[in-house]
Formats: C-alpha cells, sequence, structure tokens
C-alpha cells in the first residue's frame, strides 16, 4: 500500500487511515461477483466498522447492513441506508431496540428464541404492526478459527437449537403479529477454509429437505458473514476471494424456487482498507530485548490483546537496516502488545508505524481505557 504521508503531516497520531481506494475497489469486486448469482444480497455486518463516512460509501454501492443492536439500526439509517435492507440480530434484543426496528420498517428480525419470538409479537401487536422474522439456527457447524469468534457450535449461546427449528417455524406461523420469512445463520468469523462454508451449506439443505417434509415454505435464506482476510499479506492480497466464497455457496447449497441468498459480511468488506497509524515515542534497550513503544495501544487496536491476533507492523518513516524490536503500547497492561520479535528499519523517536489491516473491529471497538482519548479516523 501507498500510503499517503504528506497528508499524515499534522494530523496528531494514533489515527486510523482507511483507503478509499481500496474500500471502493473492494466493494466493485463483490458488486461484479454477487452480480454472477441470481437473487443473492449483501447486508455488510455494520459492527466491524460504523465510522459514518465508509458506511456511505456501502451504502452507494447499494448494499444493506447487518445490525446487531439498536444503537446499529440507528447509525444505519443515520447513513442513508434503506431500513428496508437491515436484517437484524442478536441473543438480547431490549424492547426499544425493537421498537426501533419495527417503527424503521427493517427487512427483518433473526430471531434467536422462541422467547424473544414472543416478545416481538407482542410489541408489533402493540403497533398494530407486523414483524418480519427468520430464525437464527444454530448449525451445530465448527469454524476453523480462535474461539472466541466460533458461534455456530451447539454451546455458543446463539441461536435456535436444529432440533427446535420446526416447533419455532410452527409457533412463529400461528402468530398473529409475525411473518415468518425465512432462516439465517453465521459460524463465525475470520474463516479462510472454504469446507466450512461448505459445511454449512449442506446443513441447510438437510434442514430445508426437514421443513419441505412439512410442506413449511422458506423465502429467505440467510447464511451470515465470516470471510477472512489476509492479515499476514494485506499488500498480496488486498482483496478478498469473493468469487470463490460465492461459489462455494452457489455449488454446494441447493437454493429452492424464487428463494433469495442475503450475506452478511463485515471483516472481509472494510478490513484490509484501515492501518492504525501511530508514532514511536520511546525505543527501549533493555536487557534482553529492545523495545519500540508506540503511542497506539490497545484502547486503540484490541485486537491482538483479545484474540492473539497479529497485524502486519510497517515502520513508514525509515528505511535502515532491520533491527528486532517488541512493539508495545503505552498502557498499564502486559497484554499491550502489538507484535513481538518484530523485524523492522531501525526505529527512531518519532517515526511513523502503521498496523495494517485494521479497518474491521479496530476503531469500533476503542474504548477509553486509561482515560485516553478515542483515535480519530480518516478516510483519504
Ligand atoms: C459479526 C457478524 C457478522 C459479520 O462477521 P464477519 O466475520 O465480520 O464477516 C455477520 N452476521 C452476524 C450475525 C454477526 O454477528
Amino acid at each position: 500500500m501507498n500510503f499517503p504521508i504528506e497528508k499524515f503531516k499534522g494530523i496528531e497520531t494514533p489515527f486510523y487511515y482507511y483507503d478509499r481506494k481500496l474500500l471502493n475497489d473492494t466493494l466493485d469486486t463483490i458488486k461484479k461477483e454477487l452480480s454472477q448469482h441470481q437473487g443473492y444480497h449483501l447486508h455488510y455486518a455494520i459492527k466491524a466498522n460504523a465510522n459514518i463516512e465508509v458506511l456511505r460509501e456501502i451504502q452507494k454501492a447499494g448494499f444493506g447492513v447487518d445490525a446487531v443492536s439498536g444503537g446499529e439500526i440507528q447509525r444505519a439509517l443515520d447513513a442513508g441506508f434503506d431500513a428496508g435492507k437491515i436484517v437484524y440480530a442478536g441473543v438480547g434484543k431490549a424492547d426499544w431496540e425493537i421498537n426501533l426496528g419495527l417503527d424503521a420498517g427493517i427487512f427483518c428480525f433473526n430471531v434467536e428464541s422462541l422467547e424473544e419470538l414472543n416478545i416481538i409479537n407482542e410489541l408489533a401487536a402493540a403497533k398494530g404492526n407486523t414483524a418480519k422474522v427468520c430464525f437464527r439456527i444454530n448449525p451445530n457447524v465448527g469454524a476453523h478459527t480462535h474461539a472466541n469468534i466460533t458461534t455456530g457450535l451447539a454451546e455458543n449461546k446463539f441461536g435456535i437449537a436444529m432440533e427446535d427449528m420446526e416447533t419455532a417455524v410452527k409457533a412463529a406461523v400461528a402468530l398473529a403479529n409475525i411473518e415468518f420469512i425465512g432462516l439465517h445463520f453465521h459460524i463465525g468469523s475470520q474463516i479462510l477454509e472454504m469446507g466450512d462454508f461448505e459445511a454449512l451449506a449442506k446443513r441447510i439443505n438437510e434442514l430445508q429437505d426437514r421443513l419441505e417434509e412439512q410442506g413449511i415454505k422458506v423465502q429467505n435464506i440467510n447464511v451470515g458473514g465470516g470471510l477472512g482476510i489476509a492479515y499476514d499479506d494485506p499488500d498480496g492480497k488486498p482483496i478478498p476471494d469473493f468469487k470463490k466464497y460465492f461459489d462455494t455457496y452457489a455449488k454446494n447449497l441447493q437454493l429452492r424456487e424464487g428463494q433469495q441468498m442475503h450475506f452478511e459480511l463485515g471483516r472481509a468488506v472494510v478490513g484490509q482498507m484501515g492501518s492504525l497509524i501511530t508514532r514511536v515515542l520511546y525505543v527501549k534497550h533493555a536487557h534482553v530485548k529492545q523495545f519500540a513503544i508506540v503511542d497506539a495501544g490497545m484502547s486503540d487496536l484490541i485486537r491482538p490483546a483479545l484474540y492473539d491476533a497479529h497485524h502486519e507492523i510497517q515502520n513508514l518513516t525509515s528505511t535502515e537496516a532491520e533491527e528486532t524490536y517488541d512493539v508495545v503500547g503505552p498502557i498499564c497492561e502486559s497484554s499491550d502488545v502489538f507484535g513481538k520479535e518484530e523485524k523492522l528499519p531501525a526505529c527512531h523517536r518519532g517515526d511513523l508505524i502503521a498496523l495494517r489491516s485494521a479497518g474491521a473491529y479496530g476503531e469500533i471497538m476503542a474504548c477509553q481505557y486509561n482515560c485516553r482519548k478515542l483515535p480519530k479516523a480518516y478516510l483519504m
């Protein structure tokens, strides 16, 4: 990536830099690959990055939104997204969040329990409204990813167990203020093995067969998101292989007549276009190590501390011979480490450092621990 270093002058570090061109190239690729398939739709998972300028680009590309809270529904509406393209999942939807979805007229609620279904029915009845509902089914399909980001195993808190699917659908059909419109799934995040998506597709085929035997028709299949990005090769693979991803579903999931297929990608849409830009404060020569202490910390980018994630680290200033550093932040936690034994061009106070592939689950997860300022973000 060619960083516009001249434009960084005068911007206070740390900050997020979002590459507008890469974002738009990624959106164009998704649009092109989606259009190869009949009835395929994308709802961008807004929790990955809810920066308003980023959202406007995604909205302009014509996609919908996958929200997991009332705040996200509101942010999507503020960014100009069509309520009719918003889907809303979450194991614990509060009454005000359900009411917001009903008032806005969102495309559907992805319902995760019968208890929730009954509350949505009551709240919709109170408004003389009908809620469109998909059931989030827990497919008991594993994903080859970090344990904290698998969501589709029977032990996870998400969704309705497969055994209970027919009961749930029949309950929904019997409720006056609920319209049952489909099935929803999401097995996890940062998945790079297409076999995981293939397993989900095959499980959905079985579930569809079961429903068909009972004469139950399903209009919409939503397979969630989860496509991963190449954290170890942001320049070699700036755009994920959307063709392979959509083709995997096209090949393995048997859509029934007229059925619409929905995707909820987050990370794959915005991950590679973002970098956290930080400055070296001190190079500390300790007895066994050298530390490059930077002004960004886990409060700005928590993924390394939370998921053992690694973001490629690049010195944008120095071109000297490489030395070895632990790159650490200023926060009072031992887990505030961005990289150990990193080989970087010799670092000096004031050097600009880029933490790559930070467009997803970066800015949005920032917090003010240690009374720090929230990082700003610039789309340029
Ligand atoms: C987080 C989430 C997504 C998006 O996951 P990515 O790995 O960012 O693609 C999609 N659907 C649901 C329900 C989610 O919770």
